[in-house]
């Protein structure tokens, strides 16, 4: 993919708005000496052009300057999430510096319409300058050589501003739609449609907060959203999901923990259930991703899927479970909240995205005989999450 490495990507967009700021400090300097000169009668047409280039470069511009001060200032004014300084808090801040502030309801459930909101910003942002580029070009005769000078500065920042928003975009594109793990060879593998994604693991909620396993969703343990992408990035941490009772034919969100190199396997085949185990043969879930830490045996990739449970046991032992049940999924309820279950067929699991743990723990992983991916990489395709910070939710 063009600009894959991310540390030169962003070396790229801080350059790009370094130029773009110049240009428009130029351009309102020029445009302030229009404004003293243009006589009473064609005053409005400069007027106009201001209110255009401050409704879209200066917010940019103050959002950019915002977003330095929290990226290097940030950690040692706001010591968690919820603190304020003022009346801000560090979440608001981030979402005004990198121009995401325009929330809807439905983010919550489609994460990934964050990053479009920015772009559609910036997108809007450049349509306006255009409508002033255009008034500047129809009225460039009335001021004479400053005028003229307006339309010429402005045609020529449009380069470095078009080349920002294909740049802007491969960032949104390479964390959505790009990124995998396994990329020995350039061609993208054919996944099978239960398949959603690769997602890196500094997406989810865990990696955002500074308090570690706070839920990002106001709702808390009370939320009943099933979107995957909801729960991955917002309920990662010990958020119990399923309910307290599940129903025969509901469907929920179940973690599995697997090797990086099993992970990229299943995307292409489907999870494949297990002869044994302790509470029968089948697919083992467990109900949060961090409870997959004590069930797994292969570690540093977490299937993330939407299951329908079918006719379903629930256990509080697993010596309750025998062979001879007639369920799709036995279900137990764990003592201490650690839920587990096991579903008999793969064709249960509706659809699943891949958490990939970017920073693997190589010793442990070699000690537990988890076999690498066939490059001899855990993660071929590692994304740089320090890059990213404060951009994506
Ligand atoms: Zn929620």
């Amino acid at each position: 993919m063009w600009l894959k490495d991310d540390f030169k990507r962003y070396h790229y967009l801080v350059v790009l708005h370094t130029i773009c700021t110049i240009a428009f400090v130029v351009r309102f300097i020029v445009l302030c000496t229009d404004l003293s000169s243009a006589k009473s009668d064609s005053i409005a047409f400069p007027v106009i052009i201001l209110l255009l280039e401050l409704g879209s470069s200066f917010i940019t511009l103050i959002g950019n300057c915002i977003y330095i001060f929290l990226r290097y200032l940030g950690p040692i004014l706001f010591e968690s999430d919820h603190e304020k300084v003022g009346c801000c808090s560090q979440l608001f801040a981030w979402n005004l510096s990198t121009l995401t502030c325009f929330r809807c309801e439905c983010y919550r459930e489609h994460p990934q319409l964050v990053l479009v909101t920015r772009l559609s910003i910036l997108i809007l942002f450049e349509a306006m300058r255009f409508i002033a580029f255009i008034l500047a070009c129809v009225c460039a005769n009335r001021y004479g050589p400053i005028g003229l000078g307006y339309s010429i500065l402005a045609a020529f920042s449009f380069v470095p501003a078009v080349i920002l928003l294909v740049v802007e975009y491969l960032h949104h594109h390479r964390l959505w739609f790009h990124y995998r793990p396994d990329t020995s060879s350039e061609e993208k593998p054919q996944y099978i449609n239960e398949h959603k994604r690769f997602l890196p693991i500094a997406m989810t909620n865990d990696q955002q907060t500074s308090h570690w396993q706070n839920s990002r969703c106001d709702k808390g343990k009370d939320c009943l959203s099933r979107n995957l992408y909801h729960v991955i990035i917002y309920h990662s941490g010990n958020t119990r999901n399923p309910p307290e009772q599940t129903k025969d034919n509901q469907i929920v969100v179940g973690f599995h923990q697997t090797s990086h190199a099993a992970a990229c396997s299943i995307a292409k085949t489907q999870l494949k259930p297990s002869s044994n185990g302790w509470i029968g043969p089948g697919i083992y879930f467990a109900t949060s991703l961090n409870h997959t830490e004590f069930k797994a045996n292969q570690f540093g990739a977490y299937i993330c899927a939407k299951v329908d449970l079918g006719k379903t046991k629930r256990i509080t032992h697993p010596k309750d479970w025998s062979s001879g049940d007639q369920c799709d999924t036995v279900y137990y309820e764990h003592p201490h909240g650690a839920d587990e279950f096991c579903v008999q067929n793969e064709r249960q699991i509706r659809s699943w995205i891949i958490v990939i743990d970017q920073d693997p723990n190589v010793r442990f992983l070699q000690e537990k005989n988890n076999k690498p991916l066939p490059s001899g990489k855990y993660v071929e395709d590692r994304l740089e999450d320090i890059v990213y910070q404060g951009c994506w939710l």
